[in-house]
C-alpha cells in the first residue's frame, strides 16, 4: 500500500483520481478547499502552509507520491486568483513537501495542460511566475484575459517542472506532468456556461482529432500510471492525454 497527498482531490479529474487511488488500497491525504482530509484555500500563504504542516501531520513516514492538482478554471476572478492557485500554490506545496516524497524516493505529478504551449515562453507574466514574484505576476495579470491568465499559468508550471526535473532527481524525486485536453469536469462546465469562453471552448472540442471530450478517468487512468512502479523511468515527462490535438496545433513540436 502506498501514500499519496494530492491537492484538489474534491471534484473531477483529482476526485476520480483519489477514488481510483483509495480503491486500489492506497491511502490518499486529500488537500482541497471544499472538502478532504485538509480542508486549505491555497490561493493564500497562510492556506499552503497548512496544507504542508497538515499532510506532514498525517505522514511523518514520507510520500510515494504527490499529485498537485488544484486549479481554477479561465473565468476565475480575480485574474490574480488563477496564478496565485496554478502557479504559486503547486510550487509552495511541492517545495514543502519535497523531502518527504524524496524520504521514499517517490514521484510528483502536477497537473499543466494542454493550452501551456498556447502562450509563448517569453511572456511578460510567465517569467514573473517563473521569477517567484508572486506579487508582481498577480499584477501583470490583472492586464490580460481569462485565457492568458490560465494558460499562462500552466506553461509556467510545466516550465518549473522541467527546469526542476534534473535537481528534483537528483534528490530522489521523479518529477512529471500531465497536461489534459478538454475534460467533463466542473471546471469545464463553468467555462461553457461562460458568455466569452463558452463558445471557443465548444469550437475547440469540436476541434479534437479523436473526437469528444475526455471523462476524468481518462485523464486520471494515465496519472495512476505515472505514479505507478511501472513508470518508475519516466522522469521529466510533460504527458499530453489530449486526443491529440497538441500534434493537431504543433506538429513539428514535442
Ligand atoms: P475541478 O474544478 O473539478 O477540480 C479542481 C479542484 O481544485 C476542486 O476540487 C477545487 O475545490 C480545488 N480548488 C480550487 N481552488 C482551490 C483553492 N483555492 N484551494 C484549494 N483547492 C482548490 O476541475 P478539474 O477539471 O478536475 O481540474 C483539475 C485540474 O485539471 C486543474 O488543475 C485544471 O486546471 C486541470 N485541467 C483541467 C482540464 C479540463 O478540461 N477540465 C483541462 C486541462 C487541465
Amino acid at each position: 500500500m502506498a501514500i499519496y497527498a494530492m491537492t484538489g482531490g474534491a471534484t473531477g479529474i483529482g476526485g476520480e483520481l483519489r477514488q481510483q487511488l483509495t480503491g486500489a488500497g492506497h491511502q490518499v491525504i486529500s488537500v482541497d478547499i471544499k472538502e478532504g482530509d485538509v480542508i486549505a484555500d491555497l490561493s493564500t500563504a497562510e492556506g499552503r502552509k497548512a496544507a504542508v504542516d497538515g499532510v506532514r501531520e498525517r505522514a511523518p513516514d514520507g510520500l510515494d507520491g504527490l499529485i498537485a492538482c488544484a486549479g481554477l478554471p479561465p473565468v476565475a476572478r480575480p485574474l490574480s486568483l488563477i496564478a496565485q492557485v496554478n502557479y504559486f500554490a503547486v510550487v509552495a506545496v511541492v517545495e514543502g513537501l519535497k523531502d518527504l516524497v524524496a524520504q521514499r524516493r517517490g514521484t510528483v505529478l502536477i497537473v499543466s495542460s494542454n493550452s501551456a504551449p498556447m502562450i509563448p515562453a517569453d511572456d511578460a507574466y510567465v517569467q514573473a511566475c517563473l521569477s517567484g514574484d508572486e506579487a508582481a505576476a498577480c499584477a501583470l495579470v490583472e492586464e490580460r484575459d481569462g485565457h492568458v491568465a490560465y494558460a499562462g499559468s500552466k506553461r509556467a508550471v510545466a516550465t518549473w517542472m522541467r527546469r526542476n526535473t534534473v535537481p528534483y532527481a537528483k534528490a530522489g524525486v521523479r518529477l512529471n506532468a500531465v497536461a489534459p485536453g478538454i475534460t467533463q469536469t466542473p471546471l469545464t462546465d463553468q467555462v461553457f456556461a461562460d458568455e466569452q469562453l463558452g463558445q471557443t471552448m465548444r469550437d475547440f472540442q469540436a476541434s479534437v482529432p479523436w473526437g469528444g471530450m475526455a471523462s476524468p478517468a481518462h485523464i486520471a487512468n494515465v496519472m495512476r500510471f505515472m505514479l505507478s512502479e511501472e513508470a518508475s523511468f519516466i522522469c521529466g515527462a510533460m504527458f499530453f492525454v489530449d486526443g491529440g490535438s497538441d500534434a493537431m496545433l504543433r506538429p513539428d513540436h514535442f
